[in-house]
Formats: structure tokens, C-alpha cells, sequence
């Protein structure tokens, strides 16, 4: 302690240097002494003396107590501590009174949460019904590696803001016809942060923070649909002051099947027959999620006849059981005949006779209504 250097000595400057000359001094000194720099052996106790110096001298109020009392005015004693003096409560007792609060107040270093981030993700219809993992890249804010998040060149320090002394914001007294008033604000210099970087770390620039891509794995729940969202909690970008990360939604897009379609958990499959197959009935081989099974048409199907096949649809969203799979038939009527068919056709013709009586019976899209209860 006693040994101790005079700081203006340290930075090279006069007792009447103004702040701009001691913030270059301290500026061109610190990059001489860097260790990173010098590698002179006592290279890095004069870089701390240099920072030491600087956080004094650098800040006016401490400067004006070193310039009184030296060493000794520097102990705690007699510099204002403004952190302490519970500035926000002045802001509110205003806030009550006259319904308008000091702007800024909010803004002081208090914890924020980081941003949420969103990324879509694309699925092909079967990861969607059964579920998969899959690697998302997600491109966000991380603490600067170098600097670790603080934005000074290592082996440097930020500094308090000489503007607001270090509380993040600025006071003012105004005058108004209800009597003076403290106006609050965020400091313009340091933003609130009440600390000023004299060197910024040459890899984030003083930003603290840097972007990576980071590669996640998503485990994609059996049973999503088109839009669903995944929140990875806390993976979004990340808190500042403490405050904690955003969480990353992952939008899915699901492609769409050649032959599924999908409604909710139930998936409807249309099923073109041809004449013979719906007069006579037969049995069909038709794709299900789960590969080709046989389903029996019975005699006497009609376009729009819905055979249901429970438990064979997509599975629920995180509970158990699975919707159906809904065969719907279409009859198709042929559109050329050979020579044959025609023959066939004329001789079916005169047996089924020219009568036709008006449909009273339910159409297609009322059983379709009725099958998914529209
Ligand atoms: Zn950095
Ligand atoms: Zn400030």
C-alpha cells in the first residue's frame, strides 16, 4: 500500500489533464502493456497499476477525492454511493401521486429475459405420425468466449460510467407548477449498465455477446400436425443482467402423404372401385400407415361408403390411443369399353330395366358430415 504510485504519474498525465486526455493516455498505455502484447516480465503488474489508475482517475468523483485526499480519500469512506440510495422508490411515490411515472426507472440493470427465437422445421408425413428426432440449427446470442461476457479486452475492466457515477441514470431537477420534481433517465452514455469499457474485447467489439449456430436435437413427439409448436425452454436468446434465457419454438411443416389425408387423428383414404367391384363386393388391397392390408367391400357398395378401420389413425399427441383410418369408396364408371364390355353392359341394361326414382336417401356429403361430425 505504501509504495503505492501516484496514479496521475502511472498515466502519464498532469493533475490538470481533462477526462479526454486521461482516457487516451490510459487508452495508449493499456494497449502497450496488454499482456497479450508485452511480454516483458513486469508487463502485467504495470497493465493492473495502469487499470487501477484509470478507474480512479477515469471517474471524476473518485478523482476529485484521490486529488483531495490521495490514496487515503479512495478507502470507501466520503464517495457517494448513489446504488444506495433507492432512486426507484422516488419514482413510484410520483407514480401514485400524479399518475405518471419517471422515465427509465425500469430500464435500470434489473434482469432481462432474453428473446424468444423460432425455427420451422419440415416433416415428412410419417416422422409427423410416429415421431422422430431431428437437428435443428438455431443461430443465437452467446456470452463472447474471449471476454466471457463482460466486452473488455481481457486483463481490462470496465469502468464506472462517469456520467451517472455508475447508477445507469441521470437526475435532473425541473421545475413545475407543482414544485421541483427529479426527473430520472437512463444514462445516455452507458445505457443503463452504469459501467463504460475503456478497451472493448477485439472479438465481440465491446457487444458481450457474439452469434453461434448451435445444432440441437429435437425430439419430435409421435401424433404432430401441420403448425404445431415445440418449445425448447430456456434454448431461445439468451437473459441480460441475470435475466433468464427466451425459449426457441420449432414450428413444424409436415409434408403432405400421396394417399393419406388428414383430419385431426383420423385419416381418410379415398378408394375408387370399379362397377363390378361395388355391385358384387370383393376384397381390396389398400395402403395403411402400417403397409398394405386387405379390407372386404361388401355387395352392393355406393360411391361415398364409409368403412372405418379403429385404432389404424395417427396416434394422439401425448396421451394414448390413436384415431382411425377412414376408407371412403368412389365408384368409378368406366369411360371406354371394349367390344366385350359393351356386349356385357347392354345385356345388364335390358335386366335392370329404364326406371329411375328420385334419391331420398342421405348423399355423399351428408355422410361425410356425419362420419366426422362437421
Ligand atoms: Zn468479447
Ligand atoms: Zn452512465
Amino acid at each position: 500500500m505504501a509504495a503505492k504510485r501516484d496514479y496521475y504519474e502511472v498515466l502519464g498525465v498532469s493533475r490538470t489533464a481533462s477526462q479526454e486526455e486521461i482516457k487516451k493516455a490510459y487508452r495508449r498505455l493499456a494497449r502497450q502493456y496488454h499482456p497479450d502484447v508485452n511480454k516483458s516480465p513486469d508487463a502485467e503488474a504495470r497493465f493492473k497499476e495502469i487499470n487501477e489508475a484509470y478507474e480512479v482517475l477515469g471517474d471524476p468523483e473518485k478523482r476529485a477525492a484521490y486529488d483531495r485526499f490521495g490514496h487515503a480519500g479512495l478507502g470507501g469512506q466520503g464517495m457517494p454511493d448513489f446504488s444506495d440510495f433507492g432512486l426507484g422508490g422516488l419514482g413510484e411515490i410520483f407514480e401514485e401521486f400524479f399518475g405518471f411515472g419517471m422515465g427509465g426507472r425500469s430500464r435500470r440493470r434489473g434482469p432481462r429475459r432474453g428473446e424468444d427465437l423460432r425455427v420451422d422445421l419440415t416433416l415428412t408425413f410419417e416422422e409427423a405420425v410416429f415421431g422422430c428426432e431431428k437437428q435443428v440449427r438455431v443461430n443465437r446470442y452467446a456470452p463472447c468466449p474471449l471476454c466471457h461476457g463482460t466486452g473488455a479486452e481481457p486483463g481490462t475492466n470496465p469502468v464506472r460510467c462517469n456520467t451517472c457515477g455508475g447508477v445507469g441514470e441521470v437526475r435532473r431537477v425541473q421545475q413545475s407548477i407543482l414544485g421541483s420534481f427529479v426527473n430520472v433517465t437512463t444514462c445516455p452514455t452507458c445505457g443503463g449498465t452504469g459501467e463504460v469499457i475503456p478497451i472493448p474485447c477485439r472479438r465481440c467489439r465491446g457487444n458481450k455477446q457474439v452469434r453461434v449456430t448451435r445444432t440441437l436435437t429435437v425430439k419430435i413427439p409421435a401424433g404432430v400436425d401441420d403448425g404445431t409448436q415445440i418449445r425448447l425452454a430456456g434454448e431461445g436468446e439468451p437473459g441480460t443482467y441475470g435475466g433468464p434465457p427466451g425459449n426457441l419454438y420449432v414450428v413444424l411443416r409436415v409434408q403432405p402423404h400421396p394417399y393419406f389425408r388428414r383430419r385431426n387423428d383420423d385419416l381418410i383414404l379415398e378408394l375408387p372401385i370399379n362397377v363390378a367391384q361395388a355391385a358384387l363386393g370383393d376384397r381390396i388391397t389398400i395402403p395403411t400407415l402400417e403397409g398394405e392390408e386387405e379390407i372386404r367391400i361388401p355387395p352392393g357398395t355406393q360411391t361415398g361408403q364409409i368403412f372405418r378401420l379403429r385404432g389404424r389413425g395417427v396416434p394422439h399427441l401425448r396421451r394414448n390411443g390413436r384415431g382411425d383410418l377412414l376408407i371412403i369408396t368412389h365408384v368409378v364408371v368406366p369411360t371406354q369399353l371394349t367390344a366385350e364390355q359393351r356386349a356385357l353392359f347392354e345385356k345388364l341394361a335390358q335386366t335392370l330395366g329404364r326406371e329411375s326414382i328420385p334419391q331420398q336417401e342421405k348423399g355423399f356429403f351428408e355422410k361425410l358430415r356425419e362420419a366426422f361430425s362437421l
